[in-house]
C-alpha cells in the first residue's frame, strides 16, 4: 500500500466532493490531509477496499463499482450518498471497517454476501 496525502489529487478524483476523507486507488491510498492518517477506522476501510480490488484484478473492482453505483442513482432519484453507501463493496467496509482483524479471516469474494443480501430485499 502507498499511501499519499492530497487534497488536491483527492478533490479531482472526486470531482470536487469535500466530504470524501480518503480513497482507495490499488495500489495507493490518498488521504485528504495527514491528522486522517492516524484514523485506524479509515485506513482499515480502505485496506478492506484494497483487498477487494485485488481478488476482483483492479479493472472489474471497477466496472461493478460503477454499474452498481449507476443503478442506485437512478433507482435511488439521483442521491448520490444514498446510491454511494448502497455499493456493496462500500456495504462490506462500512460493515467491517471498525474489526481490525477482519482481513485477517475475510472469505475471497466476502462482497458478494452483501451483494446477494442486497439482491433478496429488492
Ligand atoms: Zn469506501
Amino acid at each position: 500500500m502507498i499511501i499519499l496525502v492530497s487534497s488536491g489529487l483527492l478533490n479531482v478524483l472526486t470531482l470536487g466532493n469535500k466530504k470524501v476523507s480518503a480513497m482507495a486507488l490499488w495500489p495507493f491510498v490518498i488521504f485528504r490531509n495527514q491528522e486522517l492518517l492516524n484514523d485506524k477506522v479509515i485506513l482499515n476501510h480502505e485496506r478492506i477496499h484494497h483487498r477487494q480490488q485485488l481478488e476482483l484484478l483492479i479493472i472489474p473492482y471497477y466496472i461493478w463499482y460503477f454499474l452498481e453505483y449507476w443503478i442506485k442513482m437512478f433507482k435511488n432519484g439521483f442521491r448520490h450518498f444514498d446510491a454511494y453507501v448502497s455499493v456493496s463493496f462500500e456495504q462490506e467496509a462500512f460493515d467491517k471497517q471498525s474489526e481490525f482483524s477482519y482481513l485477517n479471516n475475510r472469505q475471497w469474494l466476502a462482497s458478494w454476501t452483501y451483494f446477494k443480501k442486497k439482491f433478496k430485499k429488492q
